[in-house]
Formats: structure tokens, C-alpha cells, sequence
């Protein structure tokens, strides 16, 4: 049986259980489609720092390079922060490791579960945010400054945007706004950006149009990121791809998962040229870890993206299968109504979630 390696990062807080269920799932997953998942977990996280003194060991990233696929929980705990007063945050380092430039977060809406906004059209919100990882705001991540002292004091950041960088995300983008399309969706590509007030933004909008002309198949066109946020509230139907610099993808990310329910139902994949991380977008959770009541969904949807790259990076089409039975399995069981999670007001717990996923695949 073709067998595929994959590093499990748990992390912490719910990292650590959405992590164990969507590996049970994996465990009866495998056999149904002829392939074995051969997952080792790794140690990582804001509570590995507090007992080793290191958040992402070389151990830990040395399999994670050696590995086919990286499934990843979730990392950081509020109490546990660098000297800077930021928090321990391994997943960034991991991104810059492995140079995952591209952050893609797939929404949409699901029948049976509630939605957030009343027009009958939410029920067609699908579209996928495709956020730069590597450089924007983020760049600043641990050299940032405060110059001076007392009310003299000031604090900078620096925002990063080259060439090389907006080039390969907006053409990530636009590849991928093509693979949707020629599934039937839209086909477009709405670059993000704050090209009326910055430099570095009027020069994404420039880098963003360039890419572009290669992809005359793909409508395009730019919005503010202010106007966005409005835009995304009051017609998130009108969007398929959109594509942004790290903070406002970070931002925005968390706003469309809001669309459709919560970060519960919000999954992600960090992808580079070489290696991909698969995760849900929300953090550790702390405010209900350990209660054994977060929504799964996120993880098994991270878990059929991880399948969906691996199919086509080997070129086995069973494990897209795979990925689409995963989908189906968590559509059925909410659409029979046989489960509803904790954060659309239901009592369907962690396990109870993940035992209808697997009764149905
Ligand atoms: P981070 O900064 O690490 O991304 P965050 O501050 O965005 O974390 P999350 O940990 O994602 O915060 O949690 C945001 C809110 O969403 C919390 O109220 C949390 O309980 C809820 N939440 C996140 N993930 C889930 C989940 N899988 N199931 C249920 N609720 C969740």
C-alpha cells in the first residue's frame, strides 16, 4: 500500500485536540482509499518552550523538511512571551524556515449550519483569501525598535514588499482563480491593498497588474482594504480569489471566517515550492481548551487540503478522492442535522463531531 509521510505539530491548547481526532480520522480514512498515513508527532509550541526553552527544536523542523506533508495544530499560549513582550509563536518561524509563501484560507458557506448574515446569498459565499506569509508588515517580526524614552518615546515597524515576493503570491493567486474556474467558479481575482496612502502598497498594485497580463482569462480588479472590510460584510458573494500582503490577510482571514460561522470552520494551508503546513486558521483557543469542545471541522478540512496538495505533487488522484470524502462526510452530518458544535450554539463536542465525520466516511 502506498504510504505517505506526515509531521504532526499538535502545539497546544486545542491544537493538541482538534490534532488527535483529525489523526483518528486519517487512521480510518487510509484504508477506504488504499493509502497509508504514516504520522509522527513532533514536539512544538509555547508549552514545549516553557519546559525545553525551545519553541521549535531542530529536531522537530529537521522532520518536518524530511516529511511528505506537515499537519499542524495550533501554537501560543497568552502567558508565555518573548522579552520584547510578543508571543512565542513558532508557526511564523516555520513559515520563514520553509519559506511558505503562500497562506490560502478556503470559506464557504455549509447547509445546515447557521450563518452570521441574513440575506438568503450567504448561502453562495465560497471564496479563497490568499495571503503573502513571508514579507509585508510581518517582515518587522522581531526587528522592530522603540527609540527614546518616557513621552519621547516611539515605537517603528517596517513593512517589506519586493518584486520577487508579490510576484509569486499574486501569481499563486491567479493559478489558482484558473483551477476554480475551470471548476465552475468565478474566476477572479481582487488584489487588496492601501495603494492611496503607501508607497509599498501603490507598488503591489503595480506588481499585481504586471503578473496579471499573463492571465487574461482571469478578471481582476483592486480594493482598499477599508472598503474591503465593508465589501466583505455587505456582499461576500461577489468574491472568489483575493489576494493580500500578511497583515491585512491576517486580518481579513479572520473576518471571513466570521462569513461563514467562526474559526471553526476555517482552514489553511501555508504552501512554498518545496514543503506546505496544513492547520486551521484559529489559535490555541484558550478560552476553551481543555473543555474537549472545539469544532474539529477546521483541522478535517486542513487535513483534506493537505491531501488535495499531496495528490497533486505525487500525482495520485485517489488521495483528491480522499480529500473530497472528507468534505462530503462533514457536509452529510451537518446536513442530517445529527451534529451541532459548541460554537454555533450546539452540544456536540470535539469527539462527537469527529464520530459522525468517520461513521460517514
Ligand atoms: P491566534 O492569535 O493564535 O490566531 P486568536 O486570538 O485569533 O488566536 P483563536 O484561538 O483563534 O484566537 O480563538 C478566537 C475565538 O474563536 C475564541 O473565542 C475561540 O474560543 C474561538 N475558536 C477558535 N477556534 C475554535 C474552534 N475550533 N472551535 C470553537 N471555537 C473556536
Amino acid at each position: 500500500m502506498k504510504s505517505y509521510e506526515v509531521a504532526v505539530l499538535p502545539g497546544d491548547g486545542i491544537g493538541v485536540e482538534v490534532t488527535a481526532v483529525a489523526l483518528d480520522m486519517l487512521k480510518t480514512l487510509g484504508p477506504k482509499i488504499d493509502r497509508h498515513f504514516n504520522t509522527v508527532i513532533h514536539p512544538a509550541g509555547a508549552q514545549h518552550y516553557l519546559d525545553s526553552g525551545d519553541a521549535l527544536p531542530a529536531s522537530t523542523l529537521d522532520a518536518c523538511k524530511k516529511a511528505d506533508a506537515i499537519l499542524f495544530g495550533a501554537m501560543g499560549l497568552p502567558h508565555v512571551r518573548g522579552a520584547d513582550g510578543t508571543e512565542i509563536i513558532p508557526q511564523l518561524d516555520l513559515r520563514f524556515a520553509l519559506d511558505l509563501y503562500a497562506g490560502v484560507r478556503p470559506i464557504r458557506t455549509w447547509p445546515g449550519l447557521p450563518v452570521p448574515l441574513s440575506s438568503p446569498r450567504a448561502a453562495e459565499i465560497d471564496m479563497v483569501l490568499v495571503r503573502e506569509n513571508t514579507e509585508g508588515l510581518f517582515y518587522s517580526r522581531g526587528r522592530g525598535y522603540v527609540e527614546g524614552t518616557g513621552s519621547e518615546a516611539a515605537a517603528f515597524d517596517q513593512m517589506k514588499i519586493t518584486h520577487a515576493g508579490t510576484s509569486r503570491i499574486c501569481d499563486f493567486a491567479l493559478k489558482l482563480a484558473r483551477s476554480r474556474k475551470s471548476l465552475g467558479k468565478k474566476g477572479h481575482v481582487t488584489s487588496v491593498d492601501k495603494a492611496n496612502v503607501f508607497a509599498s502598497m501603490a507598488f503591489w498594485r503595480q506588481v499585481f497588474e504586471e503578473r496579471a497580463e499573463a492571465f487574461k482569462d482571469i478578471t481582476i480588479e483592486h480594493a482598499y482594504v477599508d472598503a474591503m472590510a465593508l465589501n466583505l460584510v455587505m456582499k461576500p458573494w461577489q468574491y472568489d480569489v483575493l489576494v493580500t500582503e500578511n497583515m491585512f490577510g491576517d486580518i481579513l482571514s479572520d473576518l471571513i471566517a466570521a462569513l461563514v460561522g467562526g474559526m471553526g470552520m476555517a482552514p489553511s494551508a501555508d504552501i512554498g515550492d518545496q514543503y506546505a503546513v496544513f492547520q486551521p486558521s484559529h489559535g490555541t483557543a484558550p478560552d476553551i481548551a481543555g473543555q474537549g469542545i472545539a469544532n474539529p471541522s477546521a483541522m478535517f478540512l486542513s487535513a483534506a487540503m493537505m491531501l488535495e496538495w499531496l495528490s497533486l505533487r505525487h500525482q495520485d488522484p485517489i488521495l483528491l478522492k480522499g480529500a473530497r470524502m472528507i468534505e462530503q462526510a462533514l457536509e452529510k452530518a451537518f446536513q442530517e442535522g445529527d451534529v451541532l458544535p459548541y460554537d454555533f450554539g450546539g452540544r456536540s463536542d470535539t469527539a462527537a463531531v469527529a464520530r459522525a465525520v468517520m461513521a460517514r466516511l
